[in-house]
């Protein structure tokens, strides 16, 4: 051979014949048995002899012809195969059935086929018929083994074979003729003379076989479609002579080996595994498939050759696509544990794409190879598959993303509330983009390409969580606000308030209410700036504005009454009373002298003081209009059901307006009147004593 040893051949895979390694003969197998049964081993020893990975670097071919012409011995010599060759001392038949042998250092399967003669005694023409039938849907090439003496023997065993061959063969493209391809696929039929004397030339011998075959040809009846064809439209044909064995052996033995060439040597113009014959069934398929085509060939039905590469390839594109997804099924369960316990995966698309990647790869390497249609829509049934298995991790990534990022989204924005100097929808609005990009980066990343997978409800999901947080931290700040509002408030109504209180003066309330009305305007533009920042919607802003309005009378109302308990109201009573009482209109502290008008100064001050009481126990202003109006709780629907709700304080505006009762007034009158009584009697007292002197 002229091939260089490291060329890789792709239609043929056989090795020139300086292959280095010497490789032992392959262990033959009996594909079909006596019973015509087909092996369940054919894969085990294409796997043996390391074909199941050839694809379509393998040649096939089959020899045909009668008993004991000769045909394993000649298969052994060109192959280096090991069939049984007949026992010449014993005249010992071999065993029936077809066999299959791996050809020695090249990627060749020859199948032999051992029959009886049974034309000759009309009792296995079936079986001859099947091992064509069978032979022709799987060969490149069929050896059609005979004695030159039996060229011309129209009516010969090798003729009825040939018939036959040409009947099976016409049957094949009937049911496969709609099929354009079909009609392409060319079989060579290489015929070997053995025994050739040389008397009569290879020329001569050949133009007698045509003769004859086409003679077969004619007599066959054509199916619909077919009857113009003619051999050539379906065989290629070929004629090697060879000399007697025995006679001969030297010249037979080299002539077997130039014939090997023919074999191996791709290079040689009369290369017999010509691509074109090749039957394109990929090396791993073909245990199922020649079995089937048995099954076919055995039940009688017709046999559909391109039917069967369809069924084949759905076969074995599903074999292919299930070890492919096994495979990936076990490399991405390690996924499901931390998504499920809620971590968020970093580089969970990378890998995913990975993985899928890698099953469409191992997919595509064996079955692209299948028919193309059956190839295209298994591919597609796979991805679908590997994308469905997928799909919850791309769900549970995103879930536990969504959980991620709204925690960090509330933590940072707590983080930020909790410093000094903030605009509180600077920080929501910043931090809210920063968690969207960040959801999105991370969805992106999980999407698949080739997938239908979106993730723009979990996208809404997470602006409305992400909303809700803000609200809630809006909430929370402005009750912060407030509160502190109301404290500024306090503190600017308290000192006016006591010193009013202290002074009781007719406009004593005009004073209390005019500093509670600034301090009041005061504290809701204040809010109102604040409440700007916050994005505050309207009816926040309504109800923020009320509770502060309703806290800041409560705290005036509180400064009140705890400026008029009974000790410090008495004791406001007392200093009014002891002013009018024990000094002068100038304020000069009074000597009580015996001819003073005792009785009607002091009728004077306590009639005064107790004129106050009234005064303190309701808060109204002079002016009109000082006065202060606020709603009470019942006013509006929506705080009085709060108030039934325990949520909020009952707030009665008009009731807080009284600062004692009735009842409470005339107890402090009374014991106001008590007190006077003592200073009157002491200023009687006084005077007596200092007539006494
Ligand atoms: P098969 O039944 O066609 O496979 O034939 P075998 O290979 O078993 O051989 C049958 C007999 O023919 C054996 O005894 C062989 O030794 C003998 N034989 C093999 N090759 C030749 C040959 O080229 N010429 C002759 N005359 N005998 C051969
Ligand atoms: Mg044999």
């Amino acid at each position: 051979g002229t091939a260089a040893p490291f060329t890789t051949q792709t239609s043929t895979a056989a090795l020139p014949d300086s292959s280095p390694a010497p490789v032992a003969p392959s262990e033959r197998i009996q594909l079909i048995d006596e019973e015509q049964k087909f092996t369940p081993t054919m894969g085990e020893a294409l796997r043996r002899w390391q074909l199941e990975d050839a694809g379509f670097g393998y040649d096939l071919c089959a020899v045909l012809g009668s008993q004991s012409t000769g045909k394993s011995t000649l298969l052994n010599k060109l192959f280096g195969t090991s069939f049984d060759v007949m026992d010449e001392s014993r005249r010992q038949q071999t065993t029936k059935g077809i066999w299959m042998c791996r050809g020695q250092g090249m990627n060749v399967l020859v199948m032999d086929v051992e029959g009886t003669d049974g034309r000759e005694r009309g009792e296995d023409q079936d079986f001859e018929r099947k091992s064509a039938l069978f032979s022709m849907a799987s060969a490149e090439c069929l050896i059609v083994n005979m004695w030159e003496h039996q060229v011309g023997l129209y009516q010969g065993a090798n003729m009825g074979l040939l018939k036959t061959v040409f009947e099976v063969n016409l049957g094949l493209f009937q049911a496969g003729k709609s099929r354009s391809h079909a009609a392409k696929e060319k079989t060579l039929l290489c015929f070997v003379i053995r025994d050739h004397i040389g008397a009569t030339p290879l020329e001569n011998l050949r133009n007698t076989l045509m003769a004859d075959l086409r003679r077969i040809w004619d007599s066959l009846s054509k199916p619909e479609g077919l009857e113009s064809s003619t051999i050539e439209t379906f065989f290629d044909f070929d004629f090697v002579t060879l000399p007697h064995k025995l006679l001969q052996p030297t010249e037979f033995d080299s002539q077997v080996a130039s014939l090997r060439t023919r074999f191996t040597d791709s290079s040689r113009k009369d290369f017999i595994f010509r691509p074109e014959y090749h039957k394109r069934i990929p090396a791993d398929g073909l245990p199922h498939y020649l079995e089937s085509i048995w099954e076919q060939v055995q039940t009688n039905k017709d046999l559909d050759l391109p039917t069967q590469q369809e069924l084949l390839a759905q076969f074995r594109c599903d074999e292919i696509a299930n070890a492919a997804f096994a495979t990936f099924a076990n490399d991405v369960k390690v996924f499901r544990r931390p998504l499920e316990t809620g971590e968020v995966l970093a580089d969970l698309g990378t890998l995913m794409g990975a993985h899928r990647g890698k099953a469409i790869e191992d997919f595509d390497k064996a079955a692209s190879r299948y028919h193309a249609e059956v190839y295209k829509r298994k591919r597609l049934d796979l991805l679908e598959k590997l994308n469905s298995t997928l799909s919850p991790f791309f769900l549970g990534q995103l879930k536990n993303l969504h959980k991620k990022v709204v925690a960090f989204f509330r933590a940072s924005v707590l983080e930020k509330l909790r410093g000094e100097n903030y605009d509180f929808s600077t920080v929501v609005s910043s931090e809210r983009k920063k968690a969207l990009i960040a959801f999105e980066t991370g969805a992106t990343a999980i999407k698949l390409k080739d997938t239908d997978w979106a993730y723009d409800d979990e996208y809404e999901q997470l602006k409305q969580s992400v909303d809700d947080i803000a609200d809630q931290c809006r909430a929370e700040e402005t009750k912060k606000m407030v509160l502190q509002i109301e404290r500024m408030v306090k503190k600017d109504v308290a000192e006016p308030t006591e010193l009013a209180l202290a002074r009781p003066k007719a406009d004593m309330w005009d004073q209390i209410l005019v500093a509670f009305t600034e301090a009041l305007e005061k504290a809701e533009s204040a809010y109102m700036k604040k409440a700007r920042s916050f994005n505050c919607t309207e009816e926040e802003n309504v109800r923020a504005l009320r509770t502060l309005k309703r806290r800041s009378w409560l705290s005036l109302r509180a400064k009140i009454d705890e400026q008029t308990v009974d000790s410090i109201l008495i004791n406001k009573l007392r200093t009014a009373f002891e002013d009018r009482f024990r000094y002068d209109e100038e304020g000069v502290p009074r000597v009580w002298r015996p001819d003073d008008d005792i009785d009607t100064i002091f009728r004077k001050a306590r009639d005064e003081t107790l004129a106050l009481l009234p005064l303190y126990s309701k808060i109204k202003p002079q002016e009109p209009s000082r006065e202060v109006s606020l709603p009470s709780t019942a006013d509006d629907a929506e705080s009085a059901s709060a108030v039934e709700r325990g949520e909020e304080e009952e707030f009665d505006f008009p009731a807080s307006l009284v600062v004692f009762s009735e009842t409470r007034k005339v107890e402090l009158g009374n014991r106001f009147r008590k007190e006077a009584d003592a200073y009157y009697v002491e200023a009687k007292r006084s005077t007596v004593s200092s007539i006494a002197q």
